[in-house]
Formats: structure tokens, C-alpha cells, sequence
């Protein structure tokens, strides 16, 4: 069954993005790990693709030995794991495109591996400011990049942002179910 995973950095809102996304009636969800906390979590969104959870990165407080270890799995999942089908990067809406993300992002293009962009959030600015930071960090991924990678614009804390998300993953799995 196809993968979507979900990555970004420690607080960027990630565990709230995949509550709201879960949490709702229409969606049946059951973890493939239930009562453990993994590393990688997997969870059957109506029995027909897996949402995964993937670690945080660049938490420094972790220590370097952790961190680089966490790094591993993350590489050998996103690289190796065939199931996977689009990985959605997290981003806060508030911030300023970061170094960390920017480089993840030219990673994953120089392995070809299919991403989009969330924007996390959105709630925590006005609806101009929230545009402009999204513009911002459009015309910032364009001085790399020719063409924008999927964005959505999301609130876990008002609730927006899941359809678009959801339906994006539905026609993509239409055409690889
Ligand atoms: P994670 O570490 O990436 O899993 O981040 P969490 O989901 O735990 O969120 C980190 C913090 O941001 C928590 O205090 C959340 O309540 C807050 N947060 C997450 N999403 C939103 C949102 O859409 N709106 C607002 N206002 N706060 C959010």
C-alpha cells in the first residue's frame, strides 16, 4: 500500500498535522504498531495507505550520537523504502525559510524523491501575513528550484488545510493503487 510520510523539525507542529489529519470522523485509522512508540510509526488511513510519522530532525539537545543515528533511519527509509510515494516536508508558517529544511528539500530532489511542502500554523498570523510568509518562501525555494514542489497551508489548531491535503493524496493514490 502506498506511503505518505510526514517529517520535519522537532515542534513544528507534526504530531498536532497528523492528530487533525487521523482524528476525524470519515478516516478509519489503525497503527501497524499499536502501544509501541517506533522510531518510524505507521498508521492504515481506511485501509488503504499508510500515514507515517517520521522522526524530527535537527533537535540538537538529542547529541550528536542520536541525532546522527536518527539521520540513518530517516536516510534509509526515505531512500530505500518502495511503498514510498510522497513525503510532505513541515514547515512553520511563521518562520523564514531555515537552512535545515532548504537542504533536506535539495536532498530529497537530488534523489528523486517526490515531496510537497505544509505550512504549519497558519493560525498564528493574520491571513496577509500568513500569504506573505508563503510567498516569501515560494520565491525563496525559486532561487533552487524550477518549478514549486505541492504546498498546502494548514492549521491543526482551526482545522484547515485537511481536505486540500487529503484530497491531494486520494488522486494521487487513484493513479497508483
Ligand atoms: P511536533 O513536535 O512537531 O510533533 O509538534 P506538536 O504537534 O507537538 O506542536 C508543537 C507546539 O505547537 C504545541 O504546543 C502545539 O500546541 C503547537 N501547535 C501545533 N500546531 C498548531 C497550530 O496549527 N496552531 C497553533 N496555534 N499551535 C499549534
Amino acid at each position: 500500500k502506498p506511503e505518505y510520510a510526514f517529517i520535519g523539525r522537532s515542534n513544528v507542529g507534526k504530531s498536532s498535522l497528523i492528530n487533525m489529519l487521523t482524528n476525524r470522523k470519515g478516516l478509519a485509522m489503525t497503527s501497524s504498531t499499536p502501544g509501541k512508540t517506533m522510531l518510524i510509526n505507521h498508521f492504515l488511513i481506511n485501509g488503504e495507505w499508510y500515514l507515517v510519522d517520521l522522526p524530527g530532525y535537527g533537535y540538537a539537545r538529542r547529541g550528536k550520537e542520536n541525532r546522527d543515528r536518527l539521520q540513518q533511519i530517516i536516510e534509509d527509509y526515505v531512500l530505500e523504502r518502495e511503498a514510498l510515494t510522497s513525503l510532505f516536508v513541515l514547515v512553520d508558517s511563521r518562520h523564514e525559510p531555515q537552512k535545515i529544511d532548504l537542504e533536506f528539500m535539495e536532498w530529497l530532489g537530488e534523489n528523486g524523491v517526490p515531496f510537497g511542502i505544509v505550512f504549519t500554523k497558519g493560525d498564528k498570523q493574520g491571513p496577509v501575513r500568513l500569504q506573505q510568509n508563503v510567498d516569501a518562501y515560494k520565491q525563496k525555494l525559486l532561487e533552487t528550484w524550477e518549478e514549486l514542489p505541492p504546498v498546502f497551508v494548514t492549521s491543526s489548531e482551526k482545522k484547515s488545510g485537511r481536505e486540500e491535503l487529503l484530497d491531494y493524496i486520494e488522486e494521487i493514490n487513484k493513479s497508483v493503487l
